[in-house]
């Protein structure tokens, strides 16, 4: 048993840190305001390596374990605290890994190069306007027709859209491949978006995450080679969920690095402000919510280097069960956003009239990370049926 990274894990963390807070950092104001991640900063990002950075050496990424690339997750969440940059980042790599896994390979020589190089967006469209949590009942379908695919329906709330649209690139995309059945009649496929015949695309205007886009995904007799498929037909429901663990576990280690910051600047700032002839730092008060805050975050990074650990040695050792993975995973995604929101909530209120101003930029961080609470990757009451079926067993999983 080790509670802390390993030498290089170490030197690796430190070197994301000083290359996020120059290149990051910098711009998060401007990536909030703006409402877009400049480009140079996604190719700088791509430059260092991180963009896919789980995606296998011969498509241009560095084969990451996951415990990296949830180190490189909440060092970017630390510098973006809006989560915005994190975002575009982990939905490369969680759903990179994935198409790295299954896809064909001439669909990844297609499409994976240019992920790891920033010229292209990687992400995921399962939720349609009907719901997000009952994957299962997806309305979107895709059939086979003269060897290609033929894809109908709709995505909505997905993240990247205006990205995908601008940059190229596209979607691992749930899809329904045989509508008598439920999540045995879902497949997995990907989906360009960019000047692809029969894609209309619309961009929602959000509460956060302003740096990147949310937004529709109409879908009309899209054709898309038959390579495109991702595994096999029917069984997309069991890829997906493999995917899901992958994002959810980035985006855990996402809200602990945002949180982190925050409780960091909170405690610098209650030090040097003071009230009542001490400082804020000097009053029970504070030091009580301070105690609860970190140990809150200490436990929840605790459990996401778990998550991590898990999915590294399932899928490196092969000998954590998929069961295992799922309920440790859930648990990081349950805990990690609501921990984030509160301890950022909390600095947000030390600081006083200051904290309400958008130059504080705390108030970017609470907004990001309520995406996370709302459900982007899952939502949370989708944790806890996660986490009581694999307790109980599927026999009490709720109809
Ligand atoms: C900013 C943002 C970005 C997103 N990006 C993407 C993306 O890139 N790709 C993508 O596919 N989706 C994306 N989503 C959608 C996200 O996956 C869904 O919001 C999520 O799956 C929940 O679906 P829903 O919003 O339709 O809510 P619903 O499924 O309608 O659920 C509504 C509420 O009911 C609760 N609920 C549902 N079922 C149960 C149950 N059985 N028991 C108890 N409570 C239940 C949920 O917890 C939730 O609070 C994004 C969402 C947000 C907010």
């Amino acid at each position: 048993m080790d509670f802390s990274f390993n030498e290089e894990q170490e030197l690796f963390r430190k070197s994301v840190r000083e290359f996020c807070t120059k290149n990051i950092a910098t711009r998060a104001s401007e990536i909030d305001e703006k409402g877009e991640i400049p480009h140079e900063v996604l190719e700088s990002m791509a430059g260092f390596g991180l963009l896919g950075i789980t995606i296998s050496e011969e498509y241009g990424g560095s084969g990451a374990d996951f415990t990296t690339a949830a180190i490189v997750a909440g060092e970017i969440a630390r510098a973006d605290i809006s989560m915005a940059t994190a975002v575009y980042y982990l939905v490369g790599a969680g759903w990179g890994f994935l198409m790295n896994r299954y896809g064909t390979r001439i669909a990844k020589e297609e499409i994976l190069p240019d992920v790891t190089t920033g010229k292209k967006f990687l992400g995921i469209a399962s939720t349609e306007a009907s719901g997000g949590s009952d994957i299962a009942s997806i309305s979107t379908t895709m059939e086979k027709r003269n060897e290609r695919l033929v894809i109908n329906g709709a995505k909505s709330f997905i993240s990247g859209v205006r990205e995908a649209t601008r940059y190229g690139g596209g979607y691992v995309t749930v899809v329904k491949t045989d509508p008598q059945l439920s999540h045995k009649g879902l497949s997995l496929c990907y989906m360009p978006v960019k000047d692809t015949s029969g894609v209309t695309t619309s961009i929602f205007k959000q509460m956060g995450r302003e740096g990147i886009s949310t937004g529709t995904i109409d879908i009309n007799n899209v054709e898309v080679p038959e390579h495109y498929l991702i595994g096999e037909w029917n069984s997309g429901f069991y890829y997906a969920m493999e995917g899901f663990n992958c994002a959810r576990t980035l985006v855990a280690a996402a809200c602990i690095g945002a949180a982190e910051k925050a409780l960091e600047s909170g405690i610098e700032y209650i030090k040097e402000r003071h009230a009542f002839g001490a400082p804020l730092a000097k009053y029970e008060g504070m030091q009580f919510q301070l105690a609860d805050d970190y140990t809150r975050l200490e436990s929840a990074r605790l459990l996401v280097y778990k998550a991590a650990w898990m999915l590294d040695r399932m899928y490196v050792e092969d000998r954590i069960s998929q069961n295992d993975v799922n309920k440790a995973v859930a648990c990081a995604k349950l805990v990690a956003p609501t921990t984030a929101f509160d301890i950022i909530k909390d600095v947000l209120t030390w600081y006083g009239a200051y904290g309400y101003t958008r130059e504080a930029g705390l108030e970017r961080g609470l907004r990001g990370v309520y995406s996370y609470i709302i459900g982007a990757e899952g939502a949370q009451n989708i944790m806890k049926l996660i986490i009581g079926r694999e307790i109980l067993g599927k026999e009490f999983a709720p109809h």
